[in-house]
């Protein structure tokens, strides 16, 4: 079964050249991502989405991506343009500080270069290579001096831009620049913003919130369409991470257990990030019982499953609140939903939808991990990929011009092959029989033997 499996292998990489080598003579390859922000993935089976849902039919659709720790905006934005976990690429919170440096970093205050150089985004690496040029309509980073580059084509953050103004912005620079924009981005902050303010059990108002992303989304199509990119476009739709229910009746406060002086907060909720003030241990020890709801771990002893530790901007004590509890200092918190929880947990995970000549049609996937949509990326542009924490062979079954295989299929080729060996085995023992049964010589020299004696006589 290996040896026939490896010439399978071989056959179809075979033919794969081969497509490759036409397509080489037509037009770079071009791609753009979206990510609506805050899209849990579950959001896709509880809430109708037509226009999504056209998408999807015509393309691929990975039900949840695994997304890394902390479930947070910036941390998993910078994950999926360098497929690092956030101990590598060093955005580990949307609220940072630095204790060498002592530079603050938070979501209003991010334009230092010094915070995003530990990694190299992939709009860097597409603007680097010759005739090409990357454009961006607000993803979290792209208007800042990384290793001294910005897109060709960005806009300055400002939630009050509009959606359509972004997309318009975004369509013009890929349908006419010189060298042409193969790496796009757009990003839009709902349902993120409602999420927080809502909860995602408030269905009457999620339902109107996701009906106007679903517009949105056919908004933009129309606008691909209209331009004629839609067929050679390559688009994925993705997310950051989910949303879960919260609830005042679930509040860890800290001021119950240690005095303000003490320590200095760097990140609150749902996980905390302390900078004590004084003796790290005492810190701790106030802190490891405050509350059922919350892990408190000493910076070496945060999980490995987390990736989370092997950076100077994690803090020497880190709280994580369990889901849908909110770490508060004595005020009160009117946020009904939140994320930033266990990357384990469903709940903080989004989806991913993409659709484009360098996708499958109607192809449906459980999961994949958001470090993967990294080297995935790379790919469909034709990018050497920087050192990352993404498998490419994860994504490979998304792809035309991959040949993959999954553990249910290859069981199913399995049996399937053995059904077709125990038939055939069958087949020839009963053609073999038939011969056998009408043979004129064997009978006749059974009866000769048998009747000998009466022969004789
Ligand atoms: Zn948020």
């Amino acid at each position: 079964v290996f040896i026939m499996k490896l010439l399978v292998i071989l056959l179809f990489s075979g033919l794969m050249t081969g497509c490759r080598g036409n397509s080489s003579y037509s037009l770079p390859p071009k791609l753009l991502l979206v990510s609506f922000d805050g899209f849990r993935a579950d959001y896709l089976q509880n809430y109708e989405f037509p226009h999504l849902q056209n998408f999807i039919k015509e393309g691929v659709l990975v039900e949840h991506v695994k997304n890394v720790f902390i479930t947070k905006t910036f941390p998993n934005h910078y994950s999926i343009v360098t497929g690092l976990y956030e101990e590598s690429h060093g955005i580990v919170a949307n609220s940072m500080y630095d204790a060498v440096t002592k530079k603050h970093f938070s979501d209003s205050n991010d334009k230092d270069p010094f915070w995003w150089n530990e990694a190299v985004p992939i709009w860097v690496t597409n603007q680097l290579q010759e005739n090409r040029s990357s454009a961006a309509a607000m993803w979290p980073g792209t208007d800042v001096l990384i290793h001294n580059t910005t897109p060709s084509y960005f806009m300055n953050y400002s939630m009050s831009v509009s959606f359509e103004e972004r997309v318009n912005n975004i369509t013009t620079w890929l349908s006419n620049s010189n060298p042409p924009v193969t790496f796009a981005t757009l990003y839009w902050e709902e349902p993120d913003a409602s999420g927080h303010k809502y909860g995602p059990e408030d269905k009457e108002n999620m339902r109107r919130v996701l009906k106007e992303i679903d517009d949105l989304i056919g908004y933009l199509v129309q606008k691909l369409k209209m331009l004629g990119l839609w067929e050679n476009l390559n688009v994925i739709i993705t997310s950051d991470h989910g949303m879960t229910q919260c609830s005042e009746n679930r509040w860890i406060n800290l001021d119950l257990c240690i005095d303000r002086s003490n320590y200095s907060l760097i990140d609150l909720s749902p996980v905390a990030a302390v900078l004590p003030k004084i003796n790290i241990t005492e810190v701790y020890e106030k802190l490891k019982n405050c509350s059922p709801h919350m892990n408190v771990y000493l910076k070496k002893d945060i999980p490995n499953r987390y990736y989370y530790q092997h950076n100077d901007r994690i803090q020497p004590i880190i709280l994580i609140a369990d889901e849908g509890w909110t770490i508060v200092l004595n005020k009160s918190s009117s946020k009904l939903g939140d994320h930033g929880y266990d990357n384990s947990l469903p709940s903080m995970h989004p989806f991913l939808a993409a659709r484009g000549p360098a996708f499958h049609k109607g192809y449906k996937y459980s999961t994949i991990n958001i470090v993967d949509i990294y080297p995935m990326m790379c790919h469909i542009l034709g990018l050497k990929p920087h050192p990352n924490n993404g498998t490419f062979s994860h994504t490979k079954c998304l792809l035309v011009d991959q040949w993959c295989i999954n553990l249910p299929e290859a069981i199913g080729i399995v049996i399937g092959a053995l059904l077709a060996l125990t038939t055939l085995t069958c087949l020839i023992i009963i053609m073999q029989n038939r011969l056998s049964v009408p043979h004129p010589f064997s009978r006749l020299q059974l009866q000769e033997d048998d009747d000998d004696p009466l022969i004789d006589l």
